[in-house]
């Protein structure tokens, strides 16, 4: 699980890449996910993101249905 590790990402001063939209901290010089990456490695990284986002989200619609299962599961037995 990712989540541990975002955490004190997020809570840094950071700012968003106006070239790969990743954020980096607002003290860098420039931006260390794509300063050395041509158009090419750029588009690249950008998929790599995308990717990971719709994963993300698909993880959180599977959380949202085992949520409901497990609701169900706890209803039918309360009414056995
Ligand atoms: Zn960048």
């Amino acid at each position: 699980m990712a989540l541990p590790s975002l955490l004190p990402l997020r809570l840094q001063r950071s700012r968003r890449c106006q070239r790969c939209g990743l954020r980096y901290p607002r003290k860098a010089a420039q931006c260390p996910h794509c300063a050395d990456l041509d158009e090419q490695g750029l588009a690249a990284l950008r998929e790599r993101v995308a990717e990971e986002h719709a994963g993300a989200a698909e993880l959180g619609r599977f959380l949202g249905i085992a949520a409901a299962v497990i609701a169900a599961a706890l209803l039918a037995l309360a009414l056995l």
